[in-house]
């Protein structure tokens, strides 16, 4: 039969849409186009697949080929078709069996040799196509991230012979097992018990930890916020099997190799000042998820927090308040979600000594004032605790009186909080405003108390919620279920202005 349909999926956003491919042969003058919305990189695929027919032994049909990728309104990027084009070729000139075709479905680009290469977001794809009943063949480079999709059949080939062959029945490809997958979250991780003194920075690392809570850390260099920050993870609780499987998703599309023992760690990442909008965001042709996304149920950690480019600063404000990214290129919108905990250090000012008891600041007033402009005041207005990290004597730093607690007693406290958060049916950071009301009513005094503050601190109804949902979190580790005058209070103190704190002293 001259029409063969072959089943294969786009990309577009962490979904994987269904394509049809059908492609049909008919008479005329030898050619082969292509139809139904495809990008550069697809129309390019017509030459790949000619090569790799031919180099895969087996006869370019000398008819006139249309090829239609349905949805015809979908934009189709990439080299992902390739294979499902081939096949159906194969399949429209009687070399492969029709019968029974309607089963697979097939990833992968090729390259002129036949051989298969990878291609990014098989675990979405792999994840539709097994509750579309169908059974997936990929390219054996994304075997490992494809089988996170335990539901789904997945067959992995090296090259476009291998799959004919398995069509033919003549010999089966490998099935793709999944990856052996870890106990633990914990693994690895740096240790809190590394930090020496610094209890104000710990305990408001803890509070971050356990309410979700975005953090700023302030401090002369060398005196160990990075160190803090990057302790983080380790007080985290892990990540639930469909929350790890979002994450692995929003790795496979941005083609990132998939790390199996790091499957129940939030994400932790760390991108450096010089990074794009477009790095932390996400955007591309085809969009690609940025930092943001790829930190998603975890924490995206800026260090030099004023060194990064405003405007790139300025678009995080978007998904730091609404947990998603909308990527809208001329032809396609499409969303990635971007929930994850900001985590920023930062000088106090330029020289980085503003402040200090030991060395003078040689900044003078106005390059002080432009350095902390480079952050807004919205920007900051979303930063829940801000503190200072200040240096600590060389006797504590040597001697076993500054040594604090390990790691995992802290994250023991941050579970504990959490599992009040859960019954409430989400994080303290994302408590909406309702809920706010509801889980966070204040007596009179406490009212009297937040309203001051709110005066002397000139706090925006966006940070006095935020006080509250910190001032949440710190009754949940207290295991007291209300929100008492100390419990504010203490929010209160993390609502540190900057610019106070840099004016020397
Ligand atoms: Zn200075």
């Amino acid at each position: 039969m001259p029409l063969a349909i072959v089943y294969s999926r786009a990309g577009q956003g962490i979904s994987a849409p269904l394509v049809t491919v059908e492609v049909h042969l008919s008479n005329g003058l030898p050619s082969l186009s292509i139809v139904g919305l495809p990008a550069t990189a697809v129309r390019e695929s017509r030459e790949r697949v000619r090569s790799a027919i031919l180099n895969a032994h087996f006869d370019f049909p000398v008819r006139r080929i249309t090829i239609n990728l349905a949805p015809a309104d979908l934009p189709k990027e990439g080299g992902r078709f390739d294979l499902a084009i081939a096949i159906g070729i194969l399949a429209a000139s009687g070399q492969v069996p029709t019968t029974g075709l309607g089963t697979w479905e097939l990833l992968g680009e090729l390259a002129l040799s036949g051989a298969l290469r990878s291609v990014p977001g098989t675990l979405p794809a792999a994840l539709r196509c097994g509750h579309a009943e169908r059974q997936l063949i990929v390219p054996s480079g994304n075997d490992t991230e494809a089988a996170l999709a335990d539901q789904t059949a997945v067959f992995a080939a090296t090259d476009l012979a291998a799959v004919c062959r398995h069509l033919h029945g003549t010999q089966t490809l490998p099935r793709a097992t999944p990856p052996v997958l870890p106990q633990t979250a914990s693994e690895g991780l740096p240790d809190l018990v590394d930090v020496r003194g610094q209890a104000q920075a710990r305990r408001a690392l803890e509070i971050a930890a356990s309410g979700g809570h975005n953090l700023l850390l302030v401090g002369p260099p060398g005196t160990g916020k990075t160190m803090l920050a990057t302790r983080m993870p380790s007080l985290l609780p892990a990540l639930s099997r469909e929350q790890a499987l979002e994450v692995a998703a929003l790795r496979s599309v941005a083609g990132e190799p998939m790390d199996p023992s790091r499957w129940y760690q939030p994400p932790f990442r760390t991108p450096h000042h010089t990074a794009s909008a477009v790095a932390l965001i996400g955007g591309g042709s085809s969009p690609r998820p940025g930092e943001v996304s790829l930190s998603h149920r975890g924490v995206l950690f800026l260090d030099e927090l004023p060194e990064f480019p405003r405007r790139a600063l300025e678009v995080l404000r978007e998904p730091l308040e609404s947990g998603t990214v909308s990527i809208v290129r001329a032809k396609q919108r499409c969303s990635f979600p971007a929930r994850f905990q900001l985590v920023a250090a930062m000088n106090p000012c330029p020289c980085g000594y503003s402040g200090d008891a030991e060395r003078s600041c040689r900044c003078a007033s106005a390059q002080l004032q432009r350095y902390q402009q480079r952050i807004s005041g919205p920007l900051l207005d979303r930063i829940d605790l801000q503190v200072a990290v200040p240096r600590i004597s060389p006797e504590r730093m040597i001697g076993s009186e500054g040594r604090g607690e390990a790691s995992s007693a802290v994250a023991a406290r941050v579970a504990a909080a959490r599992s009040h958060q859960l019954v409430r049916g989400t994080t303290n950071a994302e408590l909406s405003p309702t809920a706010l009301e509801q889980y966070c009513s204040l007596g009179n005094a406490e009212q009297h108390c937040l309203r001051r503050a709110a005066e002397r601190l000139r706090l925006s109804s966006r940070a006095c919620h935020r006080v509250l949902r910190v001032a949440r979190s710190i009754a949940d580790l207290a295991n007291d279920d209300r929100v008492r005058k100390h419990h504010l209070q203490e929010a209160l103190s993390y609502r540190m202005d900057i610019a106070e704190h840099s004016s020397p002293i």
